[in-house]
């Protein structure tokens, strides 16, 4: 059972654990990430002052034997979005919390002056002054205090991006094998952890676990790892391609951002697709059906080696090939992993880094297709060149500075890798998510019965999709087992079922779907009193008045629609 909330204060450099209130005993992830945020942050704050907080939340089904359910939540308020964010992260990070029985982790505050680690460890939690970590990138950081505490703590990171403020910055997570491999990507939140002057947090790997599963639990939690392995997308193509069997796919589709968001489909798909990247994997010794985390049953990663068979990286994700490749006309599949690894030592996202270079390279700073200056990019953000630095502002920083028109963002936030004209549902979810340009909120690619082409059916669509994604990202399941869950009512009754073992609910699959809708009404409301109206819902123009050329269509969903998406 998670019983207790950490929360560590920067200002007073004070670490205290308080019991888990009464009303957050029945949410998790998301829903707990963004409710505390609600209850504690001034939403006008300034994203990087002292009065915004960080709050890191496993999922309700963390520290269980449910399969592929120990995602880790973080919250703040968004530098780069201004919005309310959750950003969500694999890795080893929820599992390792919850081993501690902690719902959340609060970091509020700012120190003054230093750098901090918080270590979380059976004889002792609190802060240790760390000033010699200040500069070091993340893989480094993770050696370095994995060699001093012990090599199997999990430790949760900032890099340089993170240490500058950037808006574009991630918190990186060690991956099972020790590598800060995962990244709560979206919304710069590294920044916020930044700003409070924490470096790092330490996990002590306790291989103690409280949890007692029921016959009940057990029975449901095989049920759903038998479906979910059963599916041919998440037991199949995800297993051995990764995310990466999307860039065909959405090639086909007419979706595949290329050039700055251009066109729909990239003439060198076939260098950079999935089938590509497991063939490269395979022959170089590296691995594909790779856990990010014990317990996952899709291991949809893969570890990425150089032609001598030397790790450069892992997770390299359909994401980081559009946003890194397609979008910036590049097609070396080498050149994007260096600079998936680039961007996880600096702690970049890589979708906001790919779409701000592909917007600096709309604005002349470089051609398409310079896998060399791209490379060269994303080393001076990690150098914090003035351009490096300009970059690290994000997407819509980057256009406005270069004079670009096309800037692919949506309330600051670069859009991920789906053309809206193509896949229209997830024009909506962009538009409408309380999170900005995000597709983790909703995806809307090869929904069937509703035609990704067309206006009809896509408000409703992005609806469901958006309220089963921010249920699935409160029990901290895995996104990708939407596959297998996604409209069976069954399944989501097991996952209600097993929550229900654990908190002593009744809860059902309805139940479940009103977390969801709660916990969006939670995060609208925050960005309504933080200055957003709806009028902030909808796509740049240039979606609406440019044809995209692969498929003939521009983005036609009326903005009203959009508008009622969560009145009805
Ligand atoms: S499916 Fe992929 S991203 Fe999700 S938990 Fe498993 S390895 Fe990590």
């Amino acid at each position: 059972m998670l019983d207790k909330i950490l929360r560590v204060n920067l200002s007073e450099l004070k670490v205290s654990t308080e019991p888990v209130l009464p009303e957050y005993h029945t949410l998790g992830g998301r829903a707990l990430t963004s409710r505390i945020i609600s209850d504690e942050v001034k939403a006008n704050c300034e994203p990087l002052g002292g009065l915004n907080k960080v709050v890191l939340a496993p999922g309700l089904l963390a520290g269980t034997t449910a399969p592929s359910s120990g995602r880790l939540s973080v919250g703040a308020k968004s530098p780069l979005t201004g919005t309310i964010k959750e950003s969500n992260v694999g890795g080893t990070a929820a599992q390792a919390l919850a081993k501690f029985g902690l719902k959340a982790v609060v970091i509020e505050g700012q120190a003054s002056e230093g750098w901090y680690i918080l270590r979380i460890g059976l004889d002792s939690t609190g802060l240790v002054r760390f000033d010699e970590l200040a500069g070091k990138d993340n893989y480094a950081v993770a050696v370095e205090l994995r060699q001093r505490y012990g090599v199997k703590n999990t430790v949760i990171s900032i890099g340089l991006a993170g240490e500058r403020l950037y808006a574009n910055s991630t918190i990186g997570v060690t991956d099972v094998e020790g590598n800060p491999s995962r990244h709560a990507g979206r919304g710069g939140l590294g920044a916020v952890l930044g700003s409070k002057r924490i470096k790092a947090i330490v996990i002590e790997n306790s291989s103690i676990s409280s949890f007692r599963p029921s016959e009940a639990f057990t029975q449901g939690a095989r049920q759903l790892a038998e479906a979910i392995t059963s599916n041919p997308v998440s037991g199949g193509a995800l297993t051995a391609f990764g995310t990466a069997i999307l860039v065909n796919t959405v090639n086909g589709a007419g979706g595949l951002p290329t050039r700055n968001f251009s066109d729909g489909r990239f003439e060198g798909v076939n260098q950079i697709s999935g089938e590509k990247l497991a063939e490269t994997v395979t022959n170089r010794g590296g691995k594909c059906g790779h856990p990010c985390q014990l317990g996952c049953v899709i291991k949809c990663s893969n570890i990425y080696v150089d032609q001598s068979g030397n790790y450069i990286t892992s997770g390299l994700e359909y994401e980081t090939l559009a946003l890194l490749g397609s979008n910036c006309g590049i097609e070396d599949l080498d050149a994007i992993a260096r600079m998936d690894r680039l961007c996880d030592q600096f702690g970049l996202d890589t979708i906001e880094t790919g779409g701000a270079i592909a917007v600096a390279m709309e604005g002349g700073y470089l051609k398409f297709g310079d896998a060399q200056g791209a490379i060269d990019l994303v080393d001076e953000m990690g150098r914090g060149t003035p351009m490096g630095r300009l970059l690290g502002q994000g997407v819509q920083a980057t256009g406005r500075a270069l004079g670009v028109t096309r800037i692919p963002v949506v309330k600051g936030q670069g859009l991920a890798a789906y053309d809206p004209r193509a896949i229209k549902g997830n024009g909506v979810v962009y538009a409408t998510s309380p999170m900005g340009a995000d597709h983790t909120c909703g995806n809307a690619m090869g929904h069937p019965g509703v035609d990704p082409l067309k206006p009809e059916g896509q408000v409703d669509l992005s609806r469901d999709l958006q309220i089963f994604c921010t249920a699935l990202d409160a029990t901290g399941l895995c996104l990708f087992t939407i596959f297998a869950l996604g409209g069976n009512p069954n399944l989501i009754n097991i996952v209600a079922i097993l929550i229900n073992e654990i908190y002593g609910t009744s809860w059902n699959a309805e139940d479940l779907m009103g977390l969801g809708v709660a916990t969006i009404a939670v995060e609208k409301e925050f960005n309504r009193q933080a200055g957003w109206t709806s009028a902030a819902d909808r796509l740049p123009e240039f979606f609406t008045t440019e044809t995209l050329p692969s498929t003939q269509t521009v983005f036609d969903v009326a903005e009203d629609d959009m508008q009622t998406i969560f009145k009805a």
